[in-house]
């Protein structure tokens, strides 16, 4: 193994133990499904652009994608319709409001970006259906093509969103009713459900972090998922927006693009680098992992991997 694989191994594996025993955080439980997940299982992963891979605890572990699908469908309606016809529908300035807020601008009815669930609901609703695939489908490729391989949903966390989600509901009413929009995020409210509920684990979020670090290239498979100014674009958005109102202190303190879900997902992308992710259910009140949040802040500051650096 190479002097910088060593470190990063050796990393990956000191994190997992210092952290383990952080218990602070509580389970999502507004998904019902969400709050039967193991509290404990907390798993690292790493993905270089050479499409090495590394990994420390339950990286395997399968969970739901939630809000970490958001920049990867944004991309997707990024790559169909093009940033100036995205930005028409959805802005791109940080909220500096929780990812359910009933966020809009009040010139022009658009939500603050894609991150937070009012965007999000209008991004996945900006995927048309083509005569032989479906919204949702043309979603789930894009989504597995970025893992780099085929993704499924956990119907039971879909189900259990799917009956109690009438926060995003009303938002997707809300929308609606604020002007002429192309598209109706009421009826594709329950697509995002099914988005926030793919199944994948912390290798495979690592993977597609690392497709975005490596201009839209998935680096384990070689299949260019996007266009290189799209995963430019997506980046940009994460590192403004991807922590909603803990986006500023995120990228002050530990410096990459990131996303984080209600299940316990967050990843992180050091653009032409890597790409990391992490998975431990235990969340704080702005609904980011504890853990993840501890761990990926740590790997930055031993790995120097802050982006403003000039090492
Ligand atoms: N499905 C969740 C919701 O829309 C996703 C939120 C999140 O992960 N922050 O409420």
């Amino acid at each position: 193994m190479s002097p910088a694989a060593e470190a990063v191994t050796d990393a990956l594996r000191e994190l997992h133990t210092r952290f383990a025993g952080l218990r602070d955080g509580r389970l999502a439980d507004y998904i019902p499904q969400l709050a039967r997940t193991e509290p404990d299982a907390f798993g690292l992963a790493l993905i270089s652009m050479d499409g090495h891979r590394y990994s420390a605890g339950d990286a395997g572990t399968p969970f739901t994608m939630q809000s970490v699908s958001k920049p990867f469908v944004y991309a997707l309606a990024l790559s169909v319709l093009g940033l100036d016809e995205v930005c028409r529908w959805v802005s791109a300035e940080p909220s500096g409001e929780a990812y359910n807020a009933i966020s809009l601008e009040p010139d022009t009815g658009r939500p603050d970006n894609a991150m937070v669930n009012a965007g999000a609901i209008i991004t996945t609703a900006l995927i048309p259906d083509t005569p032989d695939t479906p919204r949702f489908e043309r979603i789930l490729d894009c989504l597995s093509r970025f893992a780099g391989r085929r993704l499924d949903v956990d119907e039971q966390v879909y189900a259990s969103e799917a009956a109690t989600g009438d926060r995003n509901r009303a938002l997707a009413y809300l929308i609606r009713s604020t002007g002429p929009l192309p598209v109706d995020p009421v009826a594709a409210v329950e697509t995002y459900f099914r988005q926030c509920a793919v199944r994948v684990t912390a290798l495979d979020l690592a993977a597609m972090a690392a497709t975005l670090a490596n201009g839209g290239v998935n680096p384990l498979t070689g299949d260019a998922v996007v266009p290189e100014p799209v995963a430019a674009q997506v980046l940009a958005v994460m590192a403004t927006c991807g922590m909603y109102d803990a986006s500023g202190e995120w990228l002050l303190r530990v410096g990459l693009p990131a996303k984080s879900g209600v299940s316990g997902g967050l990843i992180a992308a050091g653009p032409a680098r890597f790409g990391l992710a992490t998975y431990s259910p235990r969340l704080d009140p702005g609904g980011t992992s504890v853990r993840g949040r501890a761990a990926l802040g740590a790997l930055s500051e031993r790995l120097g991997l802050h982006l403003m650096h000039n090492p």
